[in-house]
């Protein structure tokens, strides 16, 4: 068999997160549960409606452009795409051409080409008894596109491009880009080639989900490879995706490419952008979290965790806010986090809810070691959840830790009286012997001392 290379170019539809429509004031909700409930005269395309730019849209894509370091157009405009179908009401798309709003940029490694704003189409529902409906709730939704570069090569890079732009569209709170409710959209053109010419491309639409991105990239990859190897020719056509069978199948073979006839919309102005006027309140992004909490002192897989979850995130960054990086504090309160608190959450409120002042001060309180890990454990829902003050649950209880040398000196008098054998053993080089002294010290306080200060302690009477 011959040695194939499968190129692969993203192309990913984000409903952008707005007050209104991308030209009009009808609420921006294209997931209302009753069909054409926002709608108006300019997004049901009646004649002589004019559009109007929503600022708020344009802001977002900035916002991603910026993010990903990409060029900010200073000049744009809009363009008609001109073709015809029921969920289409002027009979063409608002849509960016020659003047998209970004060009170039990269994330997670992939060159991106282009990202330019549009208006999201109607929706048609077909019902067996109640017919079909065209529900037009969604028609001009402001709809950000992305378009890669044909610079991937595998399923996974495909699939992890796709989580960190859900990620960063998130982060920027442009879009909730949900997958499965159609917020974020992925097509994946598809090619194997076994010379330095691209093969034919193969466009792969609705990948609802990122499971769906790196399975149908995986098929169609090996499916392509077989034709090729029986001296098959790969047609060019849009495929879908079949969830259940694991399988891309047929929808419609493109025999010429589509002419839409784009030109300048002569309805809007054309644009030009200050940036600096779009991005006053840039958040911190995801690569810069990543930076941040690994020179915190964080592994990878924690933070990885912690920012896959914006609730999470946000508590982690409000708890650690007060810890000094020095001894390890912010690693251990990641490690309490995710070990003891995360699986303790009940709903998506949790976080939000939760107190994250308090968090920092048990953990403090561990770091220090006036308490232990045992009691830390113990406290933690009554700390975090319901907001108690982590000294008074100490103070009220008797749970400190006693760490006062004065105190601990005493006890090691004491033990080195009771146990003079296994000192003299200690002293003839058996190691482990100090072990047996720290328990016989720990149940002469009652589990209340501070196991490393009695252990130095102990070293340096016996000694
Ligand atoms: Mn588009």
């Amino acid at each position: 068999m011959k040695t194939y290379t499968p190129t692969i170019g993203i192309e990913v539809h984000a409903e952008l997160k707005t007050n209104t429509k991308m030209f009009c004031d009808s609420k921006n909700d294209p997931h209302a549960g009753e069909p054409n409930v926002h709608v108006c005269p300019i997004c049901m395309g009646h004649p002589g409606t004019l559009p109007v730019i929503n600022k708020q849209a344009v802001q977002h894509v900035v916002k991603v452009g910026t993010a990903i370091g990409g060029e900010i157009a200073s000049y744009t405009e809009f363009d008609r795409k001109n073709y015809f179908y029921p969920d289409i009401p002027k009979g063409y798309q608002i849509s960016q051409y020659e003047f998209p709003l970004v060009k170039g940029g990269e994330l997670a490694g992939v060159k991106i080409t282009r990202v330019h704003l549009e208006e999201d189409t109607a929706r048609s529902l077909h019902d067996v008894t109640e017919g079909s409906v065209v529900d037009y709730n969604r028609a001009g939704v402001p709809l950000m596109e992305l378009v890669t570069e044909p610079v991937i090569h595998d399923s996974k890079t495909a699939g992890d491009f796709a989580r960190e732009l859900q990620l960063l569209l998130r982060t920027l709170g442009v879009s909730d880009a949900n997958m499965e409710k159609g917020e974020m959209r992925v097509e994946a053109n598809i090619s194997v080639s076994d010379s330095m010419t691209f093969g034919t491309k193969v466009e792969v639409k609705n990948l609802n989900s990122f499971k769906s991105v790196e399975g149908a990239i995986e098929y169609e990859i090996e499916r392509q490879i077989d034709m090729l190897e029986k001296g098959e020719k790969v047609v060019q056509e849009t495929r879908g995706w079949d969830e259940i069978k694991g399988k891309t199948f047929s929808q419609r073979v493109k025999e010429s490419a589509n002419d839409y006839r784009y030109f300048p919309d002569p309805d809007l102005p054309k644009l030009s952008i200050n940036v600096d006027d779009f991005i006053s309140d840039m958040p911190i992004l995801p690569r810069e979290k990543r930076e941040k909490y690994s020179n915190l002192g964080l592994t990878r897989e924690q933070i990885e965790i912690i920012i896959s979850d914006r609730y999470v995130c946000n508590f982690f960054d409000e708890a650690v806010h007060d810890l000094s990086s020095e001894n390890g504090a912010p690693k251990l309160l990641a490690n309490y986090l995710l070990t003891d608190l995360i699986p303790l959450q009940t709903s998506s409120s949790f976080f939000t809810t939760a107190f994250p002042k308090k968090f920092a001060d048990l953990i403090k309180l561990v770091n220090t070691g006036e308490i232990g890990s045992r009691v830390a454990k113990d406290l933690i829902s009554e700390v975090v959840i319901d907001g108690k003050d982590p000294h008074d649950l100490i103070r009220e209880r008797g749970l400190g830790q006693v760490a006062s040398t004065d105190v601990l000196q005493s006890v090691v008098d004491q033990l080195i009286a009771d146990h003079p054998t296994v000192v003299n053993e200690y002293r003839a080089g058996k190691e482990n012997a100090l072990q047996f002294l720290v328990g016989q010290g720990m149940k002469l306080t009652k589990g209340a001392a501070r196991p490393q200060t009695l252990l130095e302690i102990l070293k340096k009477s016996i000694s």
